[in-house]
């Protein structure tokens, strides 16, 4: 027969690390669903300077190793598999893996959000060969070459800044005139002389789909309608992310954006009717705030939610 866990965490990044820690030194044993992505976007960031505690900032990899230790410190187990399907009207919750079948009586969905693409044919034939979305894992590969950065928010800007560490030169282009980003960030980006920002611009075509390797952009100007390409030989995208919660349509509620809707911070609904049982926490359920801290915090509540739920049917 297969064991019944009291608790499954799906995502391990810091919604789903911090749900983590609490239910484990709760004493429920929770197994962590790793996912895609292991240690979600924080595993994928360089310096967080505004996490309450490091004083110097920390590095996100390094953040979210320590949350890691400190879930496995308290009896918490990992395993590397995603989930191919659930059925969360079954009782108890029954989970589909890459690793096989697991039934759970609480499920904390901590999924997190993967990273927008512009959907262009040729970005998409070039991801791997000059085009990314990742800054941190790619950067280095364009040591000494001149590269763009797609996007006008937060992560644009954190993604230009840490580029101009091994590019030479990093053209930022936006489509709009104003920006997302926060003040300080987009300063920092301005006062940078190896960052030029372009507003009311969209990347038409990734060109050197043929070379396989990126050769350069056809840009348009929202403006004027004028056409020019820009010779670079990398293209990065920090455009936002996409919630994962596309396995729970018609499970659970979702908004127009495919978030899981919650009521009471982190429990789940369908048709606005509680599920019990199942809670969300972390960026799948948060369009607002989408911060390390309060990833964090709602990964607790979850956790404290289905403490709570466990206690009252008796486990
Ligand atoms: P975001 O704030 O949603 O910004 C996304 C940007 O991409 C927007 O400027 C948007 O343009 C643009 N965009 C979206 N789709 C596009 C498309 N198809 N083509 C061209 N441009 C497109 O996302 P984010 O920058 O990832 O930030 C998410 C959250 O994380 C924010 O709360 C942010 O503060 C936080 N964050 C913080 C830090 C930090 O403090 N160090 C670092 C990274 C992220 P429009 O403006 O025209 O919509």
């Amino acid at each position: 027969m297969t064991e019944i866990r009291d608790t499954v965490i799906l995502g391990s990044g810091c919604a789903g690390l911090t749900a983590a820690i609490y239910t484990a030194r709760a004493g429920l044993k929770p197994l962590i669903i790793e996912g895609h992505e292991p240690g979600g976007q924080l595993s994928m960031t360089t310096l967080v300077e505004n996490f309450p505690g490091w004083p110097e900032g920390i590095q996100g990899p390094e953040l979210i190793e320590n949350m890691k230790k400190q879930a496995e410190r308290f009896g918490a187990g990992f395993q590397s598999a995603h989930l191919n399907s659930v059925d969360l009207s079954a009782h108890p919750i029954k989970l589909q893996t890459s690793a096989g079948e697991i039934e759970t009586r609480t499920l904390i969905v901590a999924s997190g959000a993967s990273a927008r693409w512009l959907g262009l044919p040729s970005e998409q034939a070039l991801i791997g060969h000059g085009v990314s979305s990742c800054a941190t894992c790619d950067g280095f590969f364009f040591r000494g070459k001149e590269i763009a950065v797609v996007g006008g928010g937060d992560s644009a800007m954190e993604e230009a800044l840490f580029l101009t560490r091994f590019a030479t030169k990093v053209t930022l282009l936006h489509r709009r005139e104003s920006f997302r980003a926060s003040k300080i960030m987009l300063e920092r980006a301005i006062a940078h002389s190896n960052i030029e920002l372009r507003t009311n611009t969209v990347v038409e075509e990734v060109l050197g789909v043929e070379e396989k390797e990126v050769k350069g952009l056809r840009l348009k100007d929202v403006k004027t309608g004028g056409m020019d390409e820009l010779k670079i030989s990398g293209l990065f995208l920090g455009i936002g992310h996409e919630p994962n919660a596309k396995m729970f349509a018609g499970q659970l509620d979702l908004d127009e954006e495919g978030y899981i809707k919650t009521t009471g911070n982190v429990l789940t609904t369908l048709k606005g009717v509680v599920v019990r049982g199942v809670f969300a926490c972390g960026d799948v359920q948060d369009r607002r705030y989408r911060q390390a801290i309060t990833a964090a915090g709602s990964g607790c509540m979850a956790a404290l939610e289905a403490e709570k739920f466990l206690e009252a049917v008796g486990h």
